[in-house]
């Protein structure tokens, strides 16, 4: 038998939260973000099935891109970082790449470039995240600059928002006004919010909106938001039990013995661990299903196996299926137990667990 360890991909589920952030969006374009191999869904497929409802795709680099590009994808692709190197110019020419342009060497390169086609530029301010950006007192010089080129055709204004996943935090609201004063007059389509803004901050949806994580079905407001009902995980990690064990009060698991039972301790030992991307650090307790049956992770994680608790479930046996996230086991919930993001988990599954594909789209 094949290794239960896989990952269901869900492609309708996909195409529901793709829905979703559009109702949101109103009247705004939006860009798919796909990088990190489709946040590690398998960025061909993902994007194969948005093809026709996304108006653009969003990835980290030109590897990305060309790989999207070679799989056949003819729509708009947006380097979200833009050129790392002023030779990359030709490529983002030749592929049809929109960059965007966060720094004043990018720019200089626009200027210097003498491409075939017009280039598209998103021209990015540091409203306040102080990540990538022009600062404000840079900006109307260079807009100024790019508009003035002739090849660069169209110019978008975008900004990248630090906490918009804290609704009640003012630095949104600061952000957003900082973008409102330093855009004034400019005629440009904007782009302001990802998955968290366009959930908590709708009303900035403004031309172009760049979900990300809510397209795989986590909500990056966490599990506690309305929005989280409203969409549907996308991948299943999933495994089954290859052993059943019964051990006595104060025998321990597994390595460190981190778990001690206090019980008679019925164990399954799942075929699924850390070289798979499943967080090592998640703690005792961490929710997991078994054969659909909510229960607990306990013991360390180890390479290619973890153990649970199935005390409670007497009727569990070798070969039934394990749930690490998915429909019933939010990733939000696994990361919230091993202090990390749902992000991480989905970007973590390495190329040891197989990919199927499922849903009308596939
Ligand atoms: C990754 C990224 C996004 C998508 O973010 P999510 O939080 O996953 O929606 C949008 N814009 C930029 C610039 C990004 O780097």
């Amino acid at each position: 038998m094949a290794r239960p360890t896989r990952a269901r991909i869900d492609l309708d589920a996909l195409r529901r939260n793709f829905c979703f952030a559009k109702g949101l969006a109103g009247s705004a374009h939006l860009v798919a973000v796909v990088k990190a191999n489709g946040y590690g869904h398998g960025v061909v497929p993902v994007a194969r099935a948005l093809v026709g409802v996304a108006d653009a795709f969003g990835v980290a680099c030109r590897e990305e891109a060309l790989e999207l590009r070679e799989s056949g994808l003819r729509a708009p692709i947006l380097l979200l970082e833009g050129v790392m190197t002023p030779d990359e110019i030709p490529l983002v020419d030749r592929y049809r790449l929109a960059m965007a342009v966060h720094q004043r060497e990018q720019l200089e390169w626009v200027r210097a470039a003498r491409p075939a086609r017009p280039l598209a530029c998103w021209l990015k301010l540091d409203s306040g995240m102080h990540r990538l950006g022009l600062t404000p007192d840079a900006f109307a010089a260079a807009y100024a600059d790019l508009a003035d080129c002739p090849w660069v055709s169209p110019l978008v204004l975008m900004t990248h928002l630090a906490r918009a996943d804290e609704p009640d935090h003012p630095a949104t609201r600061r952000q957003l006004a900082l973008c409102a004063e330093v855009w004034e007059g400019l005629a440009a389509p904007r782009s302001l919010v990802s998955s968290p803004g366009l959930i908590a901050w709708p009303q900035a949806a403004a031309d172009w909106v760049r979900p990300g994580i809510m397209l795989y079905g986590a909500s990056p407001l966490g599990d506690g938001h309305p929005s989280a009902a409203r969409l549907r995980p996308v991948m299943t990690l999933e495994s089954a039990l290859i052993a059943v064990r019964d051990l006595v009060p104060g025998e321990a698991i597994g390595y460190g013995g981190r778990f001690v039972c206090e019980r008679p301790t019925r164990v399954g030992v799942v075929a699924a661990g850390y070289a798979d991307g499943y967080p090592r650090h998640a703690r005792d307790g961490t929710p997991v299903a078994v054969a659909g049956r909510p229960t607990r992770l306990i013991g360390r994680v180890s390479m290619d196996m973890l153990t649970v608790d199935l005390t409670e479930l007497p009727q569990a046996r070798i070969g039934d299926q394990v749930e690490l996230w998915g429909r019933q086991v939010s990733a939000n919930a696994v990361a919230a137990a091993s202090d990390t993001i749902a992000y991480t988990l989905f970007t973590g599954v390495t190329s040891r667990v197989p990919l199927v594909y499922e849903g009308a789209a596939a």
